[in-house]
């Protein structure tokens, strides 16, 4: 069987010797290759790079196994006809919910204003407990759940949407039109942890960012291009948004003079809010390969319609 490994340099390095063990811990016969003539691949471990935009050449490929979660570059490439699976991955998990977890205290405990301190302001003032700090997450799927409820562990009253129905202990769950303006109403703090779809694209605009409570901040790890970043300038400029963490952007790396960089309440963190972890992440694609040869049915299967 031979796998393509289709991505850039540096991730080869990772794989290079971490995905031939974990298919030998599988007792699964194959080579992992750089390049291979695309009629003889078998499958195609991939993240976007310059040398491999058509698949069509790849009749034989079972599938092709992203090494990322976001698939907004791949899904909708025509020429891209066999399965998509995108990365669920424990430690890639485990690192979003550390970011979120970690930013969300910070702006609930206004940690900034202890930080940088130049005055020496003694101005002892505590800070509300979580059970009064209400948290929205936009997005409850394998990221977005997992976060929802750590910040609902420790203590935050924690609303949940998403575009089908929920129902998960300790969170409310709303879903569709009405369901995220009853979500945003009053919220203290906004996370964003969709995918970008044509459906998720500036849905936090002008008039959604007005929905928060006054001061709310937003934690954006998702995707750039969900939030209009004109509507959000203007929002953080009259204080409506008090703080935006973002760490995707429309543009990356972020433009040197794009007003976020300079803006006093933005902070931009450059695109490492969580990562694929690559000792889990091999055994995630090894994985699906065991479950296409053995005809069973491939997890996190990228629904082409719904664009993730
Ligand atoms: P999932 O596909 O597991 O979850 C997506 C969630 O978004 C689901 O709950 C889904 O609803 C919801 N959703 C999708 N479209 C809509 C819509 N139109 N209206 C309402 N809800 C919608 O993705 P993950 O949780 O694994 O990842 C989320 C995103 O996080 C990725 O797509 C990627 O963009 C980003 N990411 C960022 C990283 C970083 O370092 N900054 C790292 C990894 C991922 P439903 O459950 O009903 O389908």
């Amino acid at each position: 069987m031979k796998i393509l490994f289709s991505a850039p340099e540096s991730n080869w390095a990772d794989y290079r010797d971490l995905l031939p063990s974990a298919l030998a811990r599988a007792g699964i016969e194959a080579e992992v290759v750089r390049e291979a003539a695309p009629g003889t691949v078998d499958y195609i471990v991939y993240a976007p790079n310059d040398d491999l935009r058509d698949f069509t050449p790849f009749i034989r490929a079972r599938a092709v196994l992203s090494l990322w979660a976001g698939v907004e570059r791949i899904v909708g490439n025509a020429t891209l006809t066999q399965p998509l699976a995108r990365m669920v991955d424990d430690g890639l998990e485990r690192g979003m919910v550390e970011y979120v977890a970690g930013h969300a205290l910070r702006h609930h405990l206004g940690m900034d204003a202890h930080v940088v301190n130049p005055e020496q302001d003694w101005t002892p003032e505590a800070p509300p407990l979580a059970a009064d700090r209400p948290v929205t997450m936009l997005g409850l799927g394998a990221l977005g759940r997992a976060c929802a409820q750590a910040l609902a562990g420790l203590g935050f009253p924690v609303t949940g949407w998403s575009r089908t129905q929920k129902r998960i202990e300790g969170l409310r769950c709303l879903s569709g039109e009405d369901g995220l303006s009853e979500a945003l109403e009053g919220a203290q703090i906004v996370v964003t942890l969709l995918p970008l779809t044509p459906e998720t694209e500036n849905l936090l605009d002008a008039a959604r960012l007005a929905l928060p409570a006054r001061g709310a901040a937003l934690i954006n790890p998702g995707r750039g291009p969900l939030i209009d970043d004109d509507a959000l300038l203007a929002a953080l400029d009259t204080g409506r948004i008090g703080h935006a963490t973002l760490d995707v952007f429309r543009t990356e790396p972020l433009p040197r003079d794009h007003p976020y960089w300079a803006h006093p309440r933005v902070t931009v963190t450059p695109h490492v809010a969580s990562a694929t972890r690559p000792a889990t992440a091999a055994q995630v694609i090894v994985e699906n390969i065991r479950r296409a040869e053995a005809g069973e049915p491939l997890l996190h299967l990228v629904d082409r319609a719904r664009g993730y």
